[in-house]
């Protein structure tokens, strides 16, 4: 049968711009629809401008320091449509380079929302048409999870609205402990507004090292922004003066001009017809794929947040080119998960790479824990008090660094670097055979002489 392409992406976000153009690339005739606009989460509502609000926010503690180093600032203010407005227009060139790209790599885009038809149908609903695809991938990603079953979720914003509120809030309540509450509270809380995280949790960032996760909490709550731990909104509602009011598990009433909900992100699978080819989801309501992203239908393919395995942008480009790869290079490619490097733009911020301390103490039996927590030298004419935390978990038999772990300035771009001895399976011979750049802080990662731990046996030693 003559299909109208050999490849239809749904969902123009980071996997399947990716996966669109490279199989365009390879010769395909290939069409990818999008709903909303191009360059999904990440560029649209994710990362990028994430990453710009963070830089904003950080520029206050730069005035007040300046001053310890000579510079007279005037008052500084700030005006938030401005961050908006110049924020919208890099977002508006980055999808035009987006759609270039798609363009230029002759792949055909199709603005609307997109749903499957049968096997190899896909409706178009903006005309109500079917088009034809021997091959179809599914790269519809996440949204927030809006959380109805929380009474006055309706009154809360999500990250999505957070990027274009008319108003800076006042006071801000930020609900979740994963990395993108605790992102948005180092935004809020630089910007001046009076900031609160509340987390289920006994300790934010639950997946990360407990060195990092409790360091952070306490340098966070000194730079002023309020953590309640082992909290949960049970109820929101508003005040007639338009002012919202959180009732939270302890007992406690919380008021404040806006209310985020950072509790998770869903898999995009509404009324994507997947009952139409018969593709069931996960418990998590996820689009489960087998190691080559191919779901249970053989020439259905699933990468990125859709699929629930890392909700991360390298990951879901990584997971498009295995895919164009396997399917149209004939050189069968397994995604690799193994180390992935991952940041948290917090403030302070946070570089990881390999296992945490706890998770290495599982597989593990001897382990040496060289770490040191210290006040970084720009600090030291400042007066601020912020430490920074470098972490190596090495394996005490092959002596194979099994992670690395910063907290502090720059500790993702470290994160970055970090990856590569990691991922070679460095030593910690090897971290020590490199000279030190100096004076930086990551000169600690090779400079490191004693453990400040051992554990043998499973059983902690004092060093
Ligand atoms: C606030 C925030 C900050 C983040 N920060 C980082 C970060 O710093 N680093 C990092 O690596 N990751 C970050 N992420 C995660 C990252 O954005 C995602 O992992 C990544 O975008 C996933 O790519 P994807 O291709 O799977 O999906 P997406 O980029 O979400 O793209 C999916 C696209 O499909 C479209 N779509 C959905 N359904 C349909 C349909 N039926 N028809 C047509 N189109 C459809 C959507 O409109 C969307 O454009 C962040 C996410 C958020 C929310």
């Amino acid at each position: 049968m003559a299909y109208d392409y050999d490849l239809f992406v749904v969902g123009a976000g980071s996997g399947g711009v990716r996966a669109a153009r490279r199989a365009a690339q390879a010769g395909a005739r290939v069409a990818i629809a999008e709903s909303d606009r191009v360059g999904g989460t990440c560029v649209i509502r994710g990362c990028v401008p994430k990453k710009l609000l963070v830089y904003a926010s950080q520029f206050r503690e730069e005035f007040e320091d300046s001053a310890a180093y000579g510079w007279h600032v005037g008052p500084a203010t700030f005006d938030w449509p401005t961050l908006i407005a110049n924020k919208d227009r890099e977002i508006d060139r980055l999808e035009t380079v987006y759609r270039s790209n798609l363009a230029k790599a002759g792949a055909e885009l199709i603005e609307s929302r997109a749903s499957l038809d049968g096997p190899h149908r896909v409706r178009i609903e903006r005309n109500g048409k079917t088009v034809t695809a021997e091959r179809i991938l599914i790269a519809t990603g996440a949204r927030p999870n809006p959380h109805t079953a929380l009474e006055g979720h309706e009154l809360c914003i999500t990250s999505n609205e957070a990027f274009h509120l008319e108003r800076l809030p006042e006071k801000i309540l930020i609900g979740g402990g994963g990395y993108i509450s605790v992102e948005f509270a180092g935004i809020f809380h630089g910007l001046g507004v009076d900031t609160t995280i509340v987390y289920r949790g006994r300790e934010v960032l639950s997946r990360f090292d407990m060195d990092l996760r409790r360091l952070f909490h306490a340098e966070a709550t000194n730079k002023g922004i309020r953590i309640l731990c082992g909290e949960v909104f049970e109820k929101v509602e508003k005040r007639a003066d338009g002012r919202l009011l959180a009732h939270l598990s302890g007992g406690g009433v919380e008021e404040a001009d806006a209310i985020m909900l950072a509790v998770g992100r869903v898999p995009n699978v509404d009324g994507l017809g997947l009952e139409t080819v018969g593709i069931d989801l996960d418990k998590r309501g996820a689009i489960p794929v087998d190691d080559y992203s191919r779901t249970s239908v053989d020439h259905i393919w699933a990468i990125g947040d859709v699929t629930d395995r890392i909700q991360l942008t390298p990951v879901a480009i990584h997971e498009a080119m295995c895919f164009v790869d396997t399917v149209f290079h004939d050189r069968p490619t397994k995604p690799d998960y193994d180390k992935v490097a991952t940041a948290v733009f917090s403030q302070p911020e946070i570089g990881t790479v390999g296992l945490t301390e706890d998770s290495a103490r599982e597989r593990h039996k001897n382990l040496d824990i060289y770490k040191t927590t210290f006040r970084p030298l720009k600090g030291t004419l400042t007066g601020r008090s912020d430490r920074m935390l470098l972490k190596l978990v090495v394996d005490a038999d092959s002596q194979i660094v099994l992670g690395a772990h910063v907290l502090g300035h720059g500790a993702g771009e470290m994160a970055q670097l970090l990856a590569i001895p990691v991922k070679m399976r460095a030593t910690k011979a090897d971290f020590d055979a490199t000279m030190a750049v100096h004076p930086t802080a990551s000169e600690e990662l090779v400079t490191f002489s004693a453990p400040a731990e051992r554990v043998r046996n499973g059983e902690t030693l004092a060093a």
